[in-house]
């Protein structure tokens, strides 16, 4: 007897293993992962806090200054389920996504919601130049706007400032004072000031590109402009150097 058409789809082929799930099964959720580690959280109000990164690989931006070009290619492709279960190693009640820009992978959304479901409390730290709107309202979004001296500043997606709530942080980094001017007008003429103020936003901060711009006179601009911005540095650099990487 020949096989129905229906039998022939279900046979299996020569090269097929046993093991593997049949054709038709859905594909499990996966991320490219550079890293996870733990370490203390070194910027935002987070500062200072134990943490748990998950460093996701991939970034469309290229910042003259950006100190994570490692990130921008290779990583690990990993299942949610395993990059669950590793974070949970870590045991920290603060997870923070990173990359990269984790939002150019679309299932770093999906990571961000299962991470809020099982009770951790979520940072994702991003550019600012793609759509936010589809994260979890629970998470905490670090906003890094380009200013001018990153070379990105066309990236910025202006939109996104919509979208922040009192959960969230923006942050600026400074190269120059060049930059500093241009953060100072977009605090103002996009109404950052008002909803710092007001609550609104969680915090806004000014940091200097590491080891190319001078704290003291960006602190001096900084109280002259009376702005309610908030100075910050890398704690993790100050602990650990530059370059280290995993802590
Ligand atoms: S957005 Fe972040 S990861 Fe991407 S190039 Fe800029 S600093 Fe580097």
């Amino acid at each position: 007897m020949s096989p129905t058409r229906t039998q022939a789809r279900r046979a299996p082929t020569a090269e097929q293993n046993p093991a593997d799930p049949p054709p038709h099964a859905p594909e499990a959720p996966f991320l490219r992962v550079t890293e996870i580690f733990r370490s203390l959280q070194g910027e935002s109000t987070w500062m200072g806090l134990p943490c748990t990164f998950v460093r996701l690989t991939g970034c469309p931006l290229r910042c003259v200054w950006c100190d994570t070009e490692y990130a921008f290619h290779g990583g690990e492709r990993r299942s949610l389920e395993d990059i669950l279960e590793a974070v949970a190693a870590h045991g920290t009640p603060l997870v923070e996504i990173t990359g990269g820009e984790p939002l150019s992978q679309r299932n770093a959304f999906l990571l961000a919601e299962r991470l809020l479901d099982a009770g951790y409390t979520v940072l994702v730290e991003t550019s600012g130049a793609l759509d936010v709107s589809p994260l979890d309202p629970r998470a905490h979004k670090i906003m890094d706007l380009k200013c001018p001296g990153s070379g990105e500043v066309h990236r910025n997606l202006w939109s996104n400032l919509a979208h922040l709530t009192p959960r969230d942080e923006v942050k600026f980094v400074v190269a120059d004072r060049a930059d500093w001017e241009w953060a100072a007008a977009v605090i103002r003429e996009r109404g950052l000031d008002a909803r710092a103020r007001s609550g609104e936003l969680r915090a806004l901060w000014v940091s200097p590109v590491w080891g190319a711009a001078e704290l003291e006179p960006l602190a001096k601009w900084m109280l002259e402009s009376g702005l309610p911005v908030r100075l910050q540095v890398q704690l993790h650099k100050l602990i650990w150097g530059a370059t280290a990487r995993g802590v």
